[in-house]
């Protein structure tokens, strides 16, 4: 199975770069921030304090949680994927969970080892029945350590915050640059201190700084760099 691992801070530019590398690759594109971001909705949707791990737990077992491909023929009719929808136990929860209330609780969820661990079983899963291009915090050091390919992006919180702000902004959301900024900073804190799976590059990934790269620019880097690779070393447990 061939596995992209990316991983790196909020607004680093991942997810932009895992859809659009996916897309030209034509492989699968998982994002496991979704995920954690998932069963935080759901805890919220049930009223279930963030303290009762032993609830949480459950939900994170039993929530069915599925990516779709939105597609839209192009023009010689070849199909163009155009969305990423994520689903909990078959709803559409594509917007709900990316709501700034929701961003804010997702560190509970993603701190508890016991959910981690349950995560982490599912994306394994999923990357191994087709490969594809997986995004998080912990995919080239604990999901997937064998991965052929691992990159950690970083980027100027600056400018992190200010792609996030823009997505918010179009997303209609009332912020302001400097609170997206405080967000972001309190985010990469939690990430990197955390006790499970903090934020960090794999010994063996290829870290990238994408401050000043457009995503376009950012796939060609990665196509380049695994063209460069031998082919044998491609797929994920093959020598
Ligand atoms: O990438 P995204 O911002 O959607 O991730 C939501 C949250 O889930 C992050 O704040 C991060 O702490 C957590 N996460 C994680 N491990 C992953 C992916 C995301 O802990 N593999």
């Amino acid at each position: 199975m061939l596995i992209i691992a990316i991983d790196g801070p909020a607004g680093s530019g991942k997810s932009s770069t895992a859809k659009a590398l996916a897309k030209r690759l034509k492989l699968p594109y998982i994002d496991t921030g979704a995920m954690y971001r998932v069963v935080t909705l759901k805890a919220m949707q049930d009223g279930i304090p963030f303290t009762d791990k032993k609830r949480l737990m459950k939900i994170a077992r039993k929530s069915r949680i599925e990516f779709r491909t939105a597609y839209r023929t192009a023009s010689r009719g070849e199909r163009d994927a155009v969305r990423q929808l994520v689903y909990l136990d078959s709803q559409d929860v594509t917007e709900a969970i990316r709501t700034p209330e929701l961003t804010k609780n997702v560190f509970h969820i993603a701190q508890e080892p016991l959910i981690r661990r349950e995560m982490v079983k599912k994306q394994r899963v999923m990357g191994l029945k087709q490969g594809g291009v997986m995004e998080g915090r912990d995919i080239g050091t604990v999901v997937f350590p064998d991965a052929p390919f691992k990159f950690y992006f970083d980027a100027q919180p600056k400018l992190r915050a200010l792609r996030r702000y823009r997505e918010l902004r179009a997303a209609g959301e009332q912020v302001t640059q400097a609170k997206v900024l405080r967000d972001i900073l309190k985010r990469d804190r939690t990430d990197l201190t955390r006790k499970n799976s903090p934020l960090k590059p794999a010994k063996d990934a290829v870290v990238l700084d994408t401050s000043s790269l457009t995503i376009d620019q950012t796939v060609d880097r990665i196509i380049a760099h695994i063209g460069a690779k031998p082919l044998r070393d491609r797929r994920l447990g093959t020598e």
